[in-house]
């Protein structure tokens, strides 16, 4: 086959038609350009702000088929994003004009219930990854979003119900898995490439893509003390400082996070509820389910509830829990704050924010940290951050392009007011597509170090549609 294809390429480059067929003849997986039915679907991805037209989409079968697709990237000169989840809020999952290695059909999760380990390729999201591991009552730390990719999550750090009593997702990762970008397949751990093992563990997808996480497991489930509990807004002032000080002293097993938004038509609310401001408290206890009543017991202390539904729940259908609220397809503009402590200014600028909030998606929320997650210490792991007492996201989230400006607007403007009363630091898996010059403050003290790395194992920065680490000069 001769020619061109028809490809989102600007008009000095043309996609090589050749070089688009050998890369289809040597995948076990797809090969799709613009052309190819399917396209559409292939390059949609969970933010819809994100509108990318890559000019080659790889849907890769295996380890091999990543290798065969990194050696078309650097023969035709094409730029690469890879694809886990494709939950990004940054959009970094596609690239204008380049090659997508998609890792999403990649879906097989191999549990060792004996030895608590799972080998996990990256095309599994949260949802199929706690389900395959509570099949053997097994859970590992991970988001609270069921339709994330753990790929994305893992390497910017991960974090979830149970990382106070378990850390990280990196601090359960055993070994990985990499094609590095010359194409070679390596095994990262602390006896195999250490160097390449600690820049994983938080270093995003910087070094090299990964075909397999080799994460440990711990018993959990299949039912926890878990659940909402609902206030009216009103009451915010007193009850976040009250809440502030039940979270400071709860045992690490315990997890309670903060979401302040309108209500959604949840059943167990009043209707009278419905749209109007609320705080939620999110609970999740890791233990036995006597110890979860007392372990909660302090926070059910705390004002009048609208609704208190925690109570033994399948620790599946909590991880699913905020799915509605989160599903694929709104626009959506995040920020995000490391905070450690939270003083009642930055609670009182974060209520401002809520009784301003531009529409009924946008929340603000107040992920509680600590607990195990600094059982490991600082320099371990890539991931920085770990005095963070709260991570605050500010989710600016709405539907109607028209609504952009304001949107954006509201996170910005509670990004800015909230920035004296935070540490720096930043968890980079939940920065946008315009915070590429925060990445370096984001890392605080990690940054040099990753860039040393970046220069070891990807000198020509082919991994740069990411939250990207500059190599060292
Ligand atoms: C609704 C929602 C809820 C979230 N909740 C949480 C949460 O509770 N806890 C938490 O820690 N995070 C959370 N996140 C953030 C999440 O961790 C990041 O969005 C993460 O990047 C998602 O991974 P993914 O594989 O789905 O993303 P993708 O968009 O597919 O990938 C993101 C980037 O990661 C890199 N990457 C992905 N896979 C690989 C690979 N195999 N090898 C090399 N590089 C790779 C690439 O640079 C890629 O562009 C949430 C995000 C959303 C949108």
């Amino acid at each position: 086959m001769t020619g061109t294809l028809t490809s989102p390429l600007p008009a000095s480059r043309v996609l090589d038609a050749n070089a688009v067929a050998d890369l289809s003849q040597g995948l076990r997986g797809r090969v799709l350009t613009a052309d190819t039915p399917g396209y559409d679907d292939a390059r949609t991805i969970w933010n819809a702000m994100i509108d990318k037209r890559p000019a080659v989409i790889a849907r890769c079968a295996s380890a091999a088929d990543v290798k065969r697709a990194v050696r078309f990237a650097r023969e035709t000169g094409l730029d690469i994003a890879v694809r886990g989840g494709g939950h990004n809020i940054a959009g970094s999952a596609l690239v204008d004009g380049g090659v997508v290695i998609d890792l999403s059909p990649m879906k097989s999760v191999r549990v060792d219930p004996v030895r608590r380990i799972a080998v996990v390729e990256p095309g599994v999201t949260l949802g199929e990854f706690d389900h395959d591991a509570q099949a053997f009552g097994l859970a590992t730390p991970v988001g609270i979003n069921s339709t994330t990719g753990i790929a994305g999550l893992t390497l910017g750090g991960g974090f979830g119900w149970l990382s106070r009593t378990y850390g990280m997702t990196v601090d359960n990762l055993r070994s990985a898995d990499v094609v590095t970008v010359d194409g070679e397949l390596v095994r990262a751990s602390e006896r195999e490439n250490a160097d390449l093992f600690w820049g994983l563990r938080g270093g995003g997808g910087n070094f090299g893509i990964v075909t397999a996480f080799e994460l440990g497991l711990h018993q959990v489930g299949p039912e926890v003390m878990a659940g909402l509990i609902v206030h009216p807004f009103n009451d915010a002032r007193a009850l976040l400082r009250r809440y502030r000080e039940v979270a400071l002293s709860a045992p690490n097993e315990l997890a309670v996070w903060v979401v302040m938004r309108k209500a959604p038509p949840l059943p167990f609310l009043p209707p009278e509820v419905h749209g109007t401001e609320v705080v939620v408290f999110g609970v999740l206890y890791s233990g036995d389910m006597k110890a979860g009543e007392r372990a909660v017991a302090p926070l059910r202390t705390i004002g009048k509830p609208i609704a208190d539904v925690v109570s033994p729940h399948p620790y599946t259908g909590f991880q699913a829990a905020f799915d509605p609220l989160l599903a694929p397809g709104a626009r959506n503009y995040w920020k995000t704050h490391d905070l450690a402590p939270l003083p009642d200014e930055a609670l009182d600028i974060a209520i401002d924010a809520v009784k301003r909030l531009p529409g009924p998606q946008c929340e603000v929320i107040l992920a509680q940290m600590g607990g195990a997650i600094r059982d490991t210490s600082e320099d371990a792991t890539a991931y920085s951050g770990r005095d963070a007492d709260w991570i605050v996201n500010v989710h600016g989230r709405w539907s109607d392009q028209a609504e952009d400006e304001r949107c954006i607007g509201w996170a910005r403007r509670l990004f800015t007011d909230l920035t004296p009363y935070a540490t720096g630091n930043a968890y980079v898996n939940f920065m946008a597509h315009d915070e590429g010059d925060r990445v370096k403050t984001a890392y605080g003290t990690h940054y040099a170090r990753l860039a040393a790395l970046k220069q070891k194992y990807d000198p020509a920065n082919i991994l740069r549609t990411n939250q990207n680490i500059v190599p060292a000069a």
